[in-house]
């Protein structure tokens, strides 16, 4: 049997990750992603509305044209979990294929939300849910199952394609975290299963985000440890306290709130963002916040809850916002910028419980945030956090749970590989022969 890869998105950058494999006459489409820094580098621009032609020449959707080059059928879209640089295309791109998009269930009701908000086209591809641990038949020979993986969002899978000629595991994105906070630990036990049965893995597509940086990723319980500490130091304070987190890292919110109760504070969710993903995941039972906990998107309802805040006392509550990355139109920026009814005064805590992004954009937007927050006097706790990316040390474990006979690195720019190539060539693989290091809108044939 034919096995082809095309490297379609994320191959150049981290975003719009976008990666096809057919095995025979079947194509499976792994990821349909947005590169968000290519939408928000341009003021006012409304994604909804705009042509996928349009979002391909801005850089912000991956260019699938490549798909062309391939001789099958698409028999599945498969994204691999809810963050934008996966989902984020699917609701430009998706409709010109003839097939369902199968996801866990978290990351398939975020879809669900992508298409609904799109204006300008029609999506009415199937929605299969499956889990981690199931399998689907794709044609006759092939077929496809979810690893169930850890990330900084919750029902993170890897895929794995089964064919005749060994499986394709395709990698992004995932930390090894065998104490996460919600959700089953990563299936190390299956990689390894997969990785010596029949005929093993053809091909491993790896995540590179980290590649990089020396040592482990640490659990989600290590970055909860040292979110407690820094909150329960704050217990006596009787000033403001308020924090910021990626809205879509549901266990971090999770953590958040239990330690805004376990202090003597009510925690309130504030911001769009936050709203969406946090009423999502607890309306399809993924995670149970109390009962009482608030949670407001729209501007107005936000901004009461802030007078409310005011009036009964801001000692008495911790409100979650958006914002971590000094995004200049969320709720943490405006409340920098004196926009809000909420009264930051001299010595009140601002905790960040997420790193910058390493891009000069968020950087830039970010020292902003900070200093207008510094400006009213607010204190500043940073990088209360933990990457949702494998490290080296991880890297090598995957290399040799799975022994691929080929691996291509994804999920950042050439110098962003070169961490990768590095330590896969220790391993043996070679460039050019069995470490396939490639950009956008390749094809590289395996069988
Ligand atoms: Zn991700």
């Amino acid at each position: 049997m034919e096995i082809e890869i095309a490297t379609i998105g994320g191959y150049e950058e981290v975003g719009r990750q976008m990666t096809a494999v057919r095995a025979g006459d079947d194509i499976v489409v792994f990821d349909m992603g947005l590169n968000l820094s290519k939408v928000l580098i341009h003021d006012n621009v409304q994604t909804e509305r705009m042509h996928s032609l349009d979002l391909i020449d801005m850089g912000a959707i991956p260019d699938d044209r490549v798909m062309s080059d391939l001789e099958g059928d698409v028999k599945a879209i498969v994204p691999t979990h809810g963050h934008l640089d996966h989902i984020g295309a699917i609701s430009k791109l998706a409709h010109r294929y003839d097939a369902p998009i199968v996801a866990s269930p978290f990351t398939l009701e975020l879809v669900k939300e992508e298409i609904q908000d799109e204006d300008k086209f029609e999506v009415g591809n199937d929605l299969v849910e499956m889990d981690a641990g199931e399998t689907m038949s794709i044609g006759d020979k092939n077929e496809l199952e979810f690893v169930n993986v850890t990330h900084s969002i919750i029902d993170a899978i890897n895929p794995v394609l089964h064919t005749p000629e060994g499986a394709i595991v395709y990698g992004l994105d995932k930390r090894m975290d065998h104490t996460p906070v919600i959700g089953d630990p990563i299936d190390m036990k299956r990689f390894r299963e997969i990785g010596r049965e029949d005929n093993g893995v053809l091909c491993y597509i790896e995540d590179c985000t980290n590649a990089n940086k020396k040592g482990r990723t640490p659990s989600e319980s290590v970055a909860r440890s040292h979110l407690r500490d820094v909150m329960r130091s704050l217990e006596d304070y009787d000033g403001g306290i308020v924090a910021t987190t990626f809205s879509s890292h549901i266990a971090r919110v999770t953590s958040l709130v239990e330690f805004a109760e376990e202090i003597g504070r009510e925690p309130v969710l504030l911001g769009r963002s936050m709203e969406k993903y946090s009423g999502t995941a607890e309306r399809i039972g993924a995670v149970e916040f109390p009962d009482d906990l608030g949670m407001y998107g729209h501007r107005q309802s936000v901004d009461r809850a802030f007078e409310r805040i005011m009036n009964e006392g801001k000692e008495n509550f911790l409100p979650v916002v958006t914002g971590h990355q000094g995004e200049p139109r969320a709720m943490l920026t405006r409340m920098g910028r004196g926009e809000t009814p909420y009264q930051i005064d001299d010595g009140d805590k601002v905790i960040f419980s997420a790193r910058v992004i390493p891009e000069p954009t968020n950087e830039g937007q970010r020292y902003q945030s900070e200093k207008l927050l510094g400006m009213q006097g607010a204190r500043i706790y940073d990088d209360v956090h933990v990457s949702g990316h494998l490290r080296k040390e991880g890297h090598y474990e995957m290399l040799d749970a799975l022994q691929p006979q080929h691996v291509i690195p994804a999920h950042q720019d050439m110098a962003g590989f070169s961490g990768y190539v590095d330590l896969a060539s220790s391993e043996g693989y070679k460039l050019g022969r069995d470490l396939h290091v490639t950009s956008n809108g390749n094809t590289i044939q395996l069988v």
